[in-house]
């Protein structure tokens, strides 16, 4: 990824006291994290505890009940999506977003106009899905193509905005095992390509493990634990409530 990369150095996340409170749901409750520049964090937890929130809060998604989110020590509690994706903070959605009535190469080149990654952004959108393996669909309506597919173009789309954090929301959800195979490889080359910083949430363990340097278990808007995958992953509390196997930790 040529032209754009010069920019993609990783930034320091920050979460201090945040708390996300729907109604009578708290969400997120006085959660703290910190995420070093060039990390790669993952954020597991089961349905409900909060992990899509905290990426929603953090891109600015939603705004925090209260609490402070610093993105390389810049407080960005209050911004802009918009402003938090020109200072490189991006992110992909459960659900995927992508413009189902464009071409992959559009996705892709909007992406980059929007953050102003390059400077010739149609060239550079050729190059990402070049690098993706996604050459053969760029000239593809995204609805014709299959979910798989459409996947790895939100994350090639997600890329070509060159962040600096990149959150990623449940990337391999649907995905089979060679696709995810493929993605723990993308983000293995992202990260030593660019140094930036992943957030990456799934309940893949096999793709968590594989691409993370430390582990934080979410439950109920909390942290439950966190450390190094092998020691989360052979945590009984967190298979406890990972697993839904019934007792409460
Ligand atoms: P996860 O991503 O870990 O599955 P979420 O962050 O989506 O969990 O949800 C955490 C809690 O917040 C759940 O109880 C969910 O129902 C609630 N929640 C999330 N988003 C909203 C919303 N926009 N309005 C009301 N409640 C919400
Ligand atoms: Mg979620």
């Amino acid at each position: 990824m040529s032209e754009s990369s010069a920019r993609s150095t990783g930034a320091s996340l920050e979460v201090r006291q945040l708390c996300m409170h729907f109604g009578g749901i708290r969400a997120l409750d006085e959660l703290n994290l910190s995420v070093e520049a060039g990390e790669v964090l993952g954020l597991i937890g089961p349905n409900g505890s909060g992990k899509s929130t905290l990426i929603n809060c953090i891109s600015g998604v939603l705004t925090p009940t209260s609490g402070v989110i610093t993105l390389q020590h810049t407080d960005i509690t209050r911004w802009s999506r918009r402003q938090r994706a020109r200072f490189g903070l991006i992110r992909t959605y459960q659900n995927l977003r992508i413009f189902n009535g464009m071409t992959a190469a559009e996705n892709v080149e909007v992406a980059a106009r929007l953050v102003g990654s390059a400077t010739h952004p149609r060239l550079f959108a050729s190059d990402v899905l070049r690098d993706q393996d996604l050459a053969p669909f760029a000239r593809r309506r995204v609805s014709d193509l299959a979910y798989g597919t459409q996947r790895k173009i939100e994350v090639a789309r997600a890329l070509a905005a060159t962040p600096r954090l990149l959150a990623l929301d449940e990337p391999a959800a649907g995905l089979g095992e060679d696709d995810t195979h493929r993605l723990i490889e993308t983000i293995q080359r992202f990260r030593e390509s660019s140094g930036a910083t992943v957030l990456l949430v799934d309940h893949d363990m096999h793709l968590v493990s594989s691409v993370c340097d430390r582990i934080v278990v979410l439950h109920q808007g909390q942290i439950l634990t966190e450390g190094k995958p092998s020691q989360v992953l052979s945590d009984p509390r967190v298979a406890e409530v990972y697993l839904g196997t019934g007792a409460k930790p």
